[in-house]
């Protein structure tokens, strides 16, 4: 892939979003950027930034959009995603957060928006069974844990189910999901940007088709390059 590619991944929750950035992050060495991953760190540090967003993380709610624009600004602001672009997960999730986004951008572009495709009811399954690393992220399921005792193979942090994960605050991000993250599908889709990925069966095979979509839209021979 080009370097310094600019991409934003879209997908419901539990499309996969976060397990697959974290591949395609190493894979190019793009730094991946997760809102979601940003937010829980600075409650977690209860800064004044996690002091303000809990409550809205708990109910399963979106952050403020000024919140979370100031907040990729300033990540955005970093040399390190000049130089080698980014990978955007769970941004941006509202039409103005789109808008804030091109602005901060300017006068460059985003250049691919992969979308996660998912059926409702299997993302539904997939996040009742999820666990999380609270330290590094990392995500495992029910189905398949840690190796020892809910303690992350990579780091040792707890692995626990997120405070977000049940049923009612999964109902409410995922009929958010359709009132303000949908459009944004479409938005992109007449710029001519949006990429459709299959993303049922194994995570390796929807890194699979990631990949090669990657690479025939922005591969060395492909349109993007
Ligand atoms: P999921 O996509 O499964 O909801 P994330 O980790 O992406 O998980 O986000 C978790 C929570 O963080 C969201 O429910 C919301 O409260 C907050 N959040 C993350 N990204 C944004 C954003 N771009 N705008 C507003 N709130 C956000």
């Amino acid at each position: 892939m080009v370097p310094g590619a600019r991409l934003i991944v879209l997908g419901k929750q539990g499309a996969g979003k976060g397990t697959q950035c974290v591949r395609l992050s190493r894979r190019y060495v793009l730094p991946h950027i997760s809102t979601g991953d940003m937010l829980r760190a600075a409650v977690k540090a209860r800064t004044p930034l996690g002091l303000e967003a809990r409550r809205y993380l708990d109910a399963g709610d979106l952050i403020p959009d000024s919140v979370v624009l100031a907040m990729i600004a300033a990540r955005l602001d970093q040399d390190d995603t000049r130089t080698r672009g980014f990978l955007l997960d769970g941004f941006p999730r509202t039409v103005a957060q789109a808008d804030g986004l091109d602005e901060i951008l300017k006068p460059f572009s985003i250049d691919l928006v992969l979308d996660l495709v998912v059926p409702t009811g299997l993302v539904l399954a997939r996040l009742m069974s999820r666990r999380v690393c609270e330290d590094c992220g990392a995500i495992y399921s029910t189905f398949a844990p840690p190796k020892l005792n809910w303690t992350c193979d990579f780091c040792g942090g707890d692995v626990v189910q997120r405070e977000d994960d049940t049923e009612e605050a999964v109902t409410r991000r995922l009929a958010l999901y359709d009132a303000q993250t949908a459009p944004l599908i479409a938005r992109y889709a007449t710029a001519g940007k949006l990429v459709p990925v299959d993303a049922t069966g194994t995570v390796e095979e929807v890194a699979g088709r990631l990949l090669a979509l990657v690479e025939a839209r922005l591969g060395a021979g492909g349109a993007g390059a």
